[in-house]
C-alpha cells in the first residue's frame, strides 16, 4: 500500500483522537472534511463531494466549507445532533517549515455552543449531566453562554426525570449505572430529544471532582455549599467540568455561578404535567402561542426571556420567597409611571450574559464588544429608574447593579465605529489607542503617495516620461522601461527582468520602501489583533461583575413583566402559605381568557383542602369546561408559586409540593404502549408519589377500558387519593360516570361538582359556571348533534340509548368492605414471566430443532 501524504497522516493522527466528531480540517481558506465525514456533511449540508489526492490509489472523498462561513454550516450539523471539532492552523502558513502545525481549538456539541446563530435568545442551552451508583443519583445542568450551572442528587429515578424535563437539555453525560440502564436512555433519547454522551468511569472520581469543584468554583466548604450529603453530586459535577475542559479549549471563566439546590426547594413537576399544563410550549404544535408563558413573557431582554421560563420552570416551595418576588411585583404595580419608564429604559438592552460569554471564550469580535458597550450604557438610567423604587426585592437588585463604566470606556476608546465581523484583517482599533498602531497605519497608507513621489522624480532624473512604477509578488515594487528609452537609464538601476517590449528595474530607494511599506501593513493587521485580545481579555477578567449586573437587569425585567401582566389582565396578589388550602374566588384561566376573542370567559369559584374538600369529583357534559377548570386551578397554583399575580378576585394559595396532571388519551408507541396503559402507567406513578401538600389533576380516568372496569378503576382511585392514610392530596376529578357522585356520601373529603348546563329540548347551552353537585347525565347524544354528527345518526344513537337504558340495569355503587390492599402487588412483569417460565417449562428441549428453538426463543422474547 502506497504512503499517505505527510498531510494526511496528520489528518489521521487528529482524527483518530476524535473519532466521534466531524473533523473540520482547516486548510487554507477552507475547513474540508474527508472520508466518512465527507459523505456525511455532503449529504447533509448539500456540499459537492470531491477527492482529494491522498497518496493512495484512491482519492479521498472530500468536501470543504469556506472558513469565514463556516458558522452557518456548523450550526446545521449541531441542530441534527452531530458533534463537530474544529482544527486549525495555529503557526503561519508562511512561516512554517515543511507541513503546518495544526492542533484541535474547540469542539463544538448541541450542549456547548456559544454562537448567537446556534442558540434560542429566549432560552437556556443546557448541557446535562447524571451520575448514579448504589447509593444515589447525581444530576447537573450548565448554560455556558450564561455561566449558570446547577446541581442536585436524589435517590429516585423519577425525580431526576423531572429535573432533565425541567432544565430540557440538549445534550447529556451519563456516567456509573446511568449509563447502563436502558429505559434511562431511551428516556433521554426519545423524551428528551438529547444527545447521550456515555463518560468512561475515572472522569467521576470523588477526589478528583471535589478539587476540581473546588478549584473551578472556588469551593471551599462543601457543607456549606450544601454538597456533602450529595456525593453523587459531587462526582457528576466533576464528570460535568471535566467534559467542558475537553472540548472547549477556552477559558471556563464565565462558568462560575454554582447553584446547589435539593429536592423539595422548587415545586415538582414532571415532564408530563409540564406537558398537559403547557406551562412552555403547547402540546400539539410545541409553539409558545397559547401557553402560559406566553402570557407572562413581556419581557424586553433576551436575559429577562430566559429567566422568565426558568422561573416558570421551577416554580418555588418557600411562601417567604415567594411573598419575596409578590411584593416586588405589588411595587411595580403601584406606580405605573416609574414602571414604564423602568421597562422602557430595558428595551434597548442587548444579551450582556451572552455577550460577556462570547468574550471569556476568545469568540467575541468587535461588534460583540460594541454590543456589550452600547448595553452597558444602558444601565445608568435603568439604575436610576429602579432606584425610584424602595421595596427590598427591588432595591437589593439595583445595588447589585454595576454601571460597568470602566469596559464601556475602554471599547470605545479601543475600538473603532463600525469594527469588520473578521478579526485577522485589521481596521478594528481606534485611533490615539495604541502609538505603534498609528505609526503603522500611517506608514501603510503613506507608502502609495511615496512610491508616486519616487516615480516622479525617477521620471525627472532620467528624462524618461512613460516610467512607471509596478509592482509584482516575485520582484515587488519595480520601474518599468520601454525598449526605446533602455539607453537613458542611470546606472544605479538594476535590471531584474527583460519583458518583449521593455526592462524591469529596481533601486535600492525602492527597496527599502517596500519592505517598509509591506511590513507596515503585515505587522499592523498582526499588531490590531493582538491589541484587539488584549482589550478582549481585559473585559474578559470582568466577567463576574457583567454577569452580576446582566442578572439584575434579568430579575428587574421579569418582575416588570410580571407586574405589567397583572395590571393589564386584572390579576390579584394572592395569599400564600404553608396552610392546606386552595381558595380561589372568581378564577379564570390566564391562557383561554386571552384566546377567547368575542365571549367573556366566566370566572368560578374553587375550594380544595385537606380536610371535607379533599378531592372534587366534578361531572358535566363534554365541552361544558371541565378540563379548563380544572387546568385554571393548576396554573393558578403555578403561578402564585413563582411570584406572579393571578387571574382571580381573590386567592389563597397553600403551597402544592407538586402538581401531577392525568389529562387525556395520548399512546406511546414509541414505548410500546398502549393508550389505556400510558393512562395507568401515569397514575400508578401519581399514587406511588402524591403527598398531601400534592395538587393532583385527574382529567377522566378510566375511560380507556370497559364501562365497569373503568368506573371500578376511577371508584378506587378516588377513594386511595382521598385517604389521608394513603395519599390525602388535594385533587380535582373530572369524569363521565356521573355514577361516582354517590361516592360523596360514602367517603370522607369527596365533594360533587358539575358544570351547568341549560337544556332546552334536545338543545343545550353551557353556562360554564361550576355548582355543588353532580350532573345526572353526560349529554353525549347532544354534544355530537352540536359537533355536526348527522341528524340520522343522532336519532338512532338516541333509541339504542333508550333501549339500553330500559333493558340494562343501571350501575350502581355500594358501600363497599374496607378490604385491605396488601396482598402482594401483581405487576406487568410478573404476569409476563409467569407466561415466560411456563413455556420455558413445556420445552422439549432435546427433541427440537435448531429451527424449532430460535422459533420458541423469538416466542419467549414476545411473551417478555
Ligand atoms: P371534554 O369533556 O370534551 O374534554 P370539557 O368539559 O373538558 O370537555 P373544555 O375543553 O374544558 O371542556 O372546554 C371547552 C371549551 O369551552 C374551551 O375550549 C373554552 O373555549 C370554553 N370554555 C371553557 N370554560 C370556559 C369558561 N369558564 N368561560 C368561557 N369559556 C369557557
Amino acid at each position: 500500500m502506497a504512503e499517505l501524504t505527510p498531510m494526511m497522516k496528520q489528518y489521521f493522527e487528529i482524527k483518530n483522537k476524535n473519532k466521534d466528531y466531524i473533523l473540520f480540517y482547516r486548510l487554507g481558506d477552507f475547513y474540508e472534511m474527508f472520508y466518512e465525514d465527507a459523505k456525511l456533511a455532503s449529504r447533509e449540508l448539500e456540499l459537492t463531494l470531491t477527492g482529494r489526492d491522498c497518496g493512495q490509489e484512491e482519492r479521498a472523498p472530500m468536501c470543504g466549507v469556506p472558513y469565514h462561513s463556516a458558522e452557518g454550516y456548523i450550526a446545521k450539523l449541531v441542530r441534527k445532533g452531530y458533534k463537530i471539532a474544529i482544527c486549525e492552523q495555529v503557526e503561519d502558513p508562511k512561516l512554517a517549515k515543511g507541513l503546518v502545525k495544526r492542533e484541535i481549538v474547540r469542539r463544538v456539541t448541541p450542549g456547548t455552543v456559544v454562537e448567537a446563530s446556534m442558540l434560542d435568545e429566549g432560552r437556556n442551552n443546557f448541557l446535562g449531566c447524571v451520575y448514579a451508583e448504589q447509593g444515589g443519583i447525581g444530576v447537573s445542568f450548565a448554560d455556558i453562554t450564561t455561566g449558570e450551572v446547577w446541581a442536585t442528587g436524589s435517590d429516585n429515578w423519577q425525580d431526576i426525570a423531572s429535573e432533565l424535563g425541567r432544565f430540557g437539555p440538549r445534550e447529556v453525560l451519563v456516567g456509573g449505572v446511568a449509563a447502563s440502564a436502558e429505559a434511562f436512555l431511551t428516556f433521554l433519547k426519545d423524551r428528551l430529544e438529547a444527545l447521550v454522551e456515555p463518560m468512561a468511569e475515572e472522569s467521576f472520581e470523588t477526589q478528583h471532582a471535589a478539587e476540581r469543584i473546588r478549584s473551578h468554583f472556588q469551593v471551599e466548604d462543601f457543607d456549606a455549599a450544601g454538597l456533602t450529603d450529595l456525593p453523587q453530586t459531587i462526582q457528576c459535577l466533576g464528570g460535568l467540568l471535566e467534559y467542558l475542559e475537553q472540548t472547549q479549549q477556552a477559558s471556563l471563566a464565565a462558568l462560575n455561578h454554582l447553584q446547589v439546590y435539593h429536592q423539595g426547594q422548587y415545586m415538582e413537576l414532571d415532564l408530563i404535567a409540564r406537558r398537559n399544563l403547557e406551562l412552555c410550549e403547547t402540546m400539539r404544535t410545541k409553539e409558545k402561542k397559547g401557553t402560559l408563558l406566553w402570557v407572562l413573557d413581556r419581557t424586553k431582554t433576551a436575559m429577562g426571556s430566559r429567566l422568565i421560563r426558568q422561573w416558570l420552570e421551577k416554580p418555588l416551595y418557600n411562601p417567604l420567597h415567594i411573598v419575596r418576588r409578590q411584593q416586588a411585583v405589588g411595587a411595580l404595580c403601584d406606580d405605573v409611571i416609574a414602571r414604564t419608564a423602568l421597562s422602557d429604559a430595558m428595551k434597548k438592552v442587548f444579551d450582556i450574559e451572552r455577550l460577556i460569554g462570547r468574550v471569556t471564550y476568545g469568540t467575541a469580535n468587535g461588534r460583540d464588544l460594541h454590543a456589550l458597550s452600547s448595553a452597558i450604557a444602558c444601565l445608568p438610567e435603568i439604575r436610576e429608574q429602579a432606584a425610584q423604587f424602595s421595596q427590598p426585592m427591588l432595591r437589593e437588585i439595583t445595588q447589585n447593579m454595576d454601571l460597568l463604566e470602566d469596559i464601556h470606556a475602554l471599547v470605545e476608546l479601543a475600538i473603532v465605529d463600525e469594527p469588520p465581523i473578521l478579526l485577522r484583517e485589521g481596521g478594528l482599533i481606534r485611533t490615539g489607542y495604541n502609538e505603534e498602531i498609528d505609526y503603522l497605519r500611517d506608514l501603510a497608507s503613506g507608502g502609495k503617495g511615496k512610491i508616486a513621489a519616487i516615480e516622479q522624480t525617477e521620471r525627472e532624473k532620467t528624462g524618461i516620461s512613460k516610467l512607471k512604477i509596478g509592482y509584482n509578488r516575485v520582484f515587488g515594487y519595480y520601474i518599468e522601461v520601454s525598449k526605446s528609452n533602455v539607453d537613458a537609464v542611470p546606472d544605479y538601476y538594476i535590471r531584474k527582468q527583460t519583458l518583449a517590449n521593455g526592462e524591469r528595474y529596481i533601486t535600492e530607494e525602492l527597496k527599502q520602501l517596500e519592505s517598509t511599506v509591506l511590513g507596515a501593513q503585515e505587522r499592523l493587521t498582526t499588531l490590531e489583533y493582538e491589541v484587539f485580545v488584549s482589550v478582549r481579555d481585559q473585559i474578559a477578567e470582568q466577567v463576574h461583575r457583567v454577569q452580576k449586573t446582566a442578572q439584575a437587569v434579568a430579575a428587574l425585567d421579569v418582575l416588570c413583566a410580571l407586574a405589567e401582566v397583572a395590571c393589564d389582565n386584572n390579576y390579584t396578589c394572592p395569599v400564600v402559605d404553608f396552610s392546606d388550602k386552595i381558595e380561589i374566588h372568581d378564577g379564570r384561566h390566564p391562557v383561554v381568557e386571552k384566546m377567547l376573542a368575542d365571549s367573556l370567559f366566566i370566572p368560578n369559584d374553587t375550594l380544595l383542602d385537606s380536610g371535607e374538600n379533599r378531592v372534587a369529583i366534578i361531572t358535566g357534559p363534554n365541552m361544558a369546561g371541565k378540563s379548563t377548570y380544572m387546568r385554571q386551578v393548576a396554573l393558578i397554583t403555578i403561578m402564585a408559586q413563582i411570584g406572579s399575580f393571578v387571574p382571580a378576585s381573590s386567592a389563597h394559595i397553600g403551597v402544592a409540593d407538586r402538581v401531577f396532571t392525568r389529562v387525556g388519551a395520548s399512546d406511546d408507541l414509541a414505548s410500546g404502549q398502549s393508550t389505556f396503559m400510558v393512562e395507568m402507567s401515569e397514575v400508578a406513578d401519581i399514587l406511588k408519589h402524591a403527598t398531601k401538600s400534592s395538587l393532583l389533576i385527574l382529567d377522566e380516568i378510566g375511560r380507556g377500558t370497559s364501562t365497569y372496569d373503568g368506573m371500578s378503576i376511577a371508584r378506587a382511585v378516588i377513594e386511595y387519593v382521598a385517604d389521608k392514610r394513603k395519599v390525602g392530596a388535594r385533587a380535582l376529578f373530572a369524569t363521565h360516570y356521573h355514577e361516582l357522585t354517590v361516592l360523596e356520601e360514602m367517603v370522607k373529603g369527596v365533594k360533587n361538582y358539575n358544570i351547568a348546563v341549560k337544556k332546552r329540548g334536545d338543545d343545550i347551552t353551557f353556562l360554564r359556571k361550576i355548582v355543588r353537585g353532580g350532573a345526572d347525565d353526560s349529554y353525549g347524544i347532544e354534544v355530537a348533534k352540536l359537533a355536526g354528527i348527522p341528524n340520522a345518526v343522532i336519532k338512532r344513537a338516541k333509541a339504542v340509548l333508550a333501549d339500553l337504558e330500559s333493558t340494562m340495569p343501571k350501575p350502581e355503587l355500594h358501600e363497599l368492605s374496607d378490604a385491605e390492599d396488601e396482598g402482594p402487588q401483581i405487576t406487568m412483569e410478573t404476569l409476563a414471566d409467569s407466561a415466560v417460565a411456563q413455556r420455558l417449562r413445556a420445552l422439549q428441549v432435546d427433541t427440537m430443532t435448531p429451527i424449532e428453538a430460535l422459533n420458541a426463543l423469538y416466542e419467549l422474547k414476545k411473551l417478555l
